[in-house]
């Protein structure tokens, strides 16, 4: 597969960009390809807002949790982990991209997820540009975010608007069952592993007063505890 100067990482919500996508991320940084970044929802559905503003005591912090946000501040708070997320792994800054028609969490379509990866790849030349994006599985029940961004990648690449659309299993889904092709695990190197915690530390982060209060790790929590002991991304091919 001939490797096209620019990469565009489709991720449905804040933390899908590091559990299922890191590695490939951190990889084609370090190839030295152009990589973007693109969120696609805010995040804001997430049962952890409740959590962090109910004023319960939390077992992991043994604090209570008095921090109500509205969905919007609650949204912000969860970019702000997604960016410092994608800082760590390698991007830089301008291409971590948050568009401001994205749509609310559980809500995205294939056609609104289109919209978004037509204005990203927008002026970059066609052959030079590959979507990576989570792969639509059958097996399980899917996130329905998940299933739009997958099946909005395949729509372009069959347009050819894009080269090549590359598909990641979810963690959270596998093991996959027999007969699943999986082309690749990229099994991230120490320094790309080094990277990949730092990412995920950001997730962690219990500091209320900065705006961080660790929602992804409140959000997911027995994923993240996955990730920190293996950091794969699965690339897979659908049958
Ligand atoms: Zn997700
Ligand atoms: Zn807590």
């Amino acid at each position: 597969m001939s490797e096209t100067k620019y990469v565009f990482f489709f991720s449905p919500h804040q933390d899908d960009e590091l559990l299922n996508l890191g590695a490939a991320m951190c990889r084609d940084i370090d190839a030295g390809r152009e990589v973007f970044c693109v969120l696609c929802t805010d995040g804001g559905a997430s049962g952890a807002r409740r959590l962090i503003g109910d004023g319960e005591t939390c077992e992991w912090h043994g604090d209570r949790h008095d921090y109500p946000m509205d969905r919007a501040a609650f949204s912000a708070a969860r970019d702000g982990e997604f960016t410092a997320s994608c800082r760590f792994m390698g991007l830089q800054p301008d291409h971590i991209l948050i568009p401001a028609d994205r749509a609310p969490d559980g809500q995205l379509t294939a056609e609104h997820a289109e919209k978004l990866m037509r204005d990203a790849i927008k002026g970059f030349p066609a052959e030079q540009v590959t979507l990576k994006t989570l792969a639509e599985v059958k097996w399980q029940q899917q996130n329905p975010d998940h299933t739009a961004v997958a099946r909005a990648a395949l729509q372009l690449r069959a347009e050819n608007a894009c080269a090549a659309v590359e598909e990641y299993l979810e963690t959270i889904l596998f093991p996959a069952p027999e007969g699943t092709d999986i082309l690749e695990t990229l099994t991230p190197d120490a320094a790309q592993k080094e990277r990949l915690q730092s990412a995920a530390a950001q997730y962690g982060r219990w500091e209320p007063k900065n705006g961080f209060y660790a929602v992804g790790r409140h959000s997911v929590w027995d994923e993240f505890d996955e990730f920190r002991k293996e950091q794969f991304s699965r690339l897979m091919i659908r049958r």
